[in-house]
Parts: C-alpha cells; sequence; structure tokens
C-alpha cells in the first residue's frame, strides 16, 4: 500500500502548512508551499485524491478556477509581483494540484544563466532555480507581509 500523500495528510491534520490551512470546501484546498520560501507561493488542490486534471468533477474544476482566480487577482495587485505561474507538474506529489508561483520582479535580478534560454526568461528554469535556492526543510517565515496578502485572498473570494 502506497504511504498517504503529503496533501491527504494536510487535509487530515497530520501535517500543518505555513500559517495553517488557508481556505478548504468539500472540494478543495488551499495551502502555502511547505518547503519553498517565497511569500506568497501557493498550492492549490482538489480535496479528493486524484492524480490528473481529467478526473476532477465539474464542482472540483470550478471552484479550483474560482479560487485561482482569486488568488492571482490578490498577487499581481503587489507591486512586486510582476505575474503569476500556474504549474501543475505531478513528479513530487501525485495527489493534483497547482502551483501558484508568484514571480517577483527580484528573481530577475539573478544571472541569466539561471533563469534565460537564448537571452528570453525561461519560466519553468527560473521556477526550478528558485524552488532549489529557497528550499527550506520546513518553512518558518510567516511575515506579516503574507498574512496581508492572505486576508486579502479571503476577503476578494468572501472565504
Ligand atoms: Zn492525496
Amino acid at each position: 500500500m502506497d504511504t498517504i500523500c503529503i496533501t491527504c495528510r494536510i487535509i487530515n491534520k497530520e501535517v500543518i502548512p505555513p500559517g495553517g490551512i488557508i481556505y478548504k470546501n468539500n472540494f478543495v484546498i488551499l495551502h502555502h508551499c511547505l518547503d519553498i520560501n517565497i511569500g506568497g507561493y501557493f498550492i492549490l488542490s482538489p480535496v479528493r485524491h486524484v492524480e490528473g486534471l481529467e478526473q476532477l468533477e465539474p464542482e472540483e474544476l470550478s471552484q479550483i478556477a474560482n479560487l485561482s482566480k482569486a488568488i492571482i487577482e490578490v498577487l499581481i495587485k503587489q507591486k512586486d509581483i510582476d505575474r503569476v505561474y500556474i504549474l501543475s507538474l505531478g513528479e513530487e506529489t501525485s495527489h493534483f494540484h497547482f502551483h501558484l508561483f508568484p514571480r517577483y520582479k527580484w528573481m530577475l535580478d539573478f544571472p541569466s544563466e539561471d533563469i534565460c534560454t537564448n537571452d528570453k526568461i525561461d519560466g519553468g528554469k527560473l521556477f526550478s532555480f528558485i524552488r532549489n535556492k529557497y528550499k527550506v526543510d520546513k518553512q518558518e517565515l510567516f511575515d506579516n507581509r503574507l498574512l496581508e496578502i492572505l486576508n486579502s485572498v479571503r476577503e476578494w473570494a468572501d472565504l
């Protein structure tokens, strides 16, 4: 039998993500990334353990879409966030999820070989580089700014 996945462990309250579960209902769960020290980097998943978008029910799909929009609208209003990457990879954690990854202005200050391909920002490369660089065993930092972002997400989505 497979060991229970990290997302299901968060849902079961066996693992507490930084700042706690931001939002959860019967369909979706939103929490901050567990081990990358980048404020506003969220993970959005269905509560049900499925391993691909194609397995989502209509209600799960629509809640994930609406909550993504709420989060991104708040993040993109931050002066130092230029865009928000949305990724689903599923290589480390099989439980389907979206990474909502804010691309901060300061991330472009790294040497171009780390974040660019052919002089263009390479989103996949930048995402991977930043994740490796800011990986922590357990995210401790939970600054006031992040709390503000979270409150704005909650207000926007009327959660
Ligand atoms: Zn799971």
